[in-house]
């Protein structure tokens, strides 16, 4: 069994060194004394911004620190092998918390998912049908209360969650703007997603100008990936009775001091409402939002762009190039296809 195991806690920006490949024999059997559990034949990875934070020392957080020693845990779709849970059987496919291992033995099957939709491509339940679409589909729509003719800006849009937000907001009748980190990134923000505008903000010394040059009226909604110098410039443009989605904070994650946010005094005075979210305080409505987003794709109203890495060897290195922006799209590992 191939596995990526996490080497020791990280400070500051991660390497791929503090991850290793190593391989070990397993029986892909649920062992006699574990009821409740399934042993899996991973297929397709996710790579999340938030597994940084699990390879801190976290304290007091909504998740646990990774174990030195032990397998990455992550999001992926995989293939029940054996199962001593009534509830799946082999050959299920699900979706949800696995390993970072060609098998793994998940002994909580709280956090799967089975997946009865197989018409789609299987890799959209790590992004698209998965934990980074309930996150754009509940951030955008639970909290941000989108009304037509608003006006809508993204951060970090191009990726797994954003490029979803704005085509939510779209098809809300919402105008859009989206910023990302490339030329080609806002090539697919304005020509593929279908955002009204979008720019490179690594081409603009000042946020707080360029967001005045693209909403001269202000904005009315913010979805919040990315954190730092770019909540400080929205902030300076929010719209009275404004709504800012508090989704990730990206910029902050590999640094040991966070960047201080200095504009915070215009959520009193705009009565802007800004709500931070966890996506599996939604996880319960996930029956819904694929009620929604399945015909959505079928009828080709939205579409979802993966940047595809081979091999579970080729993991450590995609999570690592989220954090210099090298993903174009939502970043998936296969494994195995089948
Ligand atoms: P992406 O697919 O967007 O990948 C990460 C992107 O972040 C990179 O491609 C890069 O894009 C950008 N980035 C990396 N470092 C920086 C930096 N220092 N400053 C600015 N931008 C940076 O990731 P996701 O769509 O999966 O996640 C987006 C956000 O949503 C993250 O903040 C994540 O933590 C959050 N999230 C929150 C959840 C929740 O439950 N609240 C659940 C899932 C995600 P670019 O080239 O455009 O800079």
């Amino acid at each position: 069994n191939k596995q990526i195991i996490f080497k020791d806690y990280v400070k500051g920006f991660p390497k791929e060194s503090d991850m290793i490949l190593e391989s070990s024999t397993i029986k892909l059997k649920v062992p006699e004394d574990c009821n409740d559990a399934v042993l899996v034949k991973n297929l397709y990875l996710s790579c999340d911004p938030y597994m940084r934070n699990r390879m801190g020392i976290l304290e007091g957080s909504y998740i646990d620190s990774f174990t030195p020693g032990s397998a990455i845990k992550g999001y992926g779709v995989a293939r029940i092998v054996d199962s001593s849970y009534a509830n799946f059987k082999k050959g299920d496919l699900v979706w949800g918390l696995t390993g970072w291992e060609e098998y793994s033995l998940i002994k909580s099957t709280e956090g799967l998912f089975k997946i009865q939709h197989t018409d789609v491509p299987l890799s959209y339940y790590t992004g698209l049908l998965g934990m980074p679409g309930a996150t754009a589909y509940f951030g955008f729509y639970e909290i941000c209360s989108p009304k037509r003719g608003e006006t809508v800006f993204i951060s970090t849009a191009s990726g797994a969650v954003g490029q979803l937000v704005g085509q939510f907001a779209k098809l809300s009748g919402c105008y859009v703007i989206g910023s990302a980190g490339s030329k080609d990134k806002v090539d697919l923000l304005k020509n593929k997603f279908g955002f009204d505008d979008a720019f490179n903000y690594k081409d603009e010394p000042d946020l707080n100008a360029a967001l005045k040059r693209y909403f001269p009226n202000g904005i009315d909604i913010y979805f919040e990936n990315v954190g730092g110098k770019m909540l400080d410039a929205v902030l300076l443009n929010m719209r009275f009775h404004g709504r800012i989605s508090a989704c990730g904070m990206i910029s902050q994650y590999n640094l040991e001091e966070p960047e201080g946010v200095k504009n915070l005094f215009n959520v009193v005075t705009k009565r802007i409402r800004m709500e931070g979210f966890v996506v599996f305080d939604y996880y319960h409505l996930y029956s819904k939002f694929l009620d929604t987003v399945l015909p959505l794709i079928k009828e080709e109203k939205i579409t979802y762009v993966e940047d595809i890495a081979e091999g579970l060897e080729s993991a450590p290195s995609a999570l690592i190039g989220l954090f210099s922006g090298r993903n174009i799209g939502k970043q998936v590992v296969v494994v195995a296809r089948e």
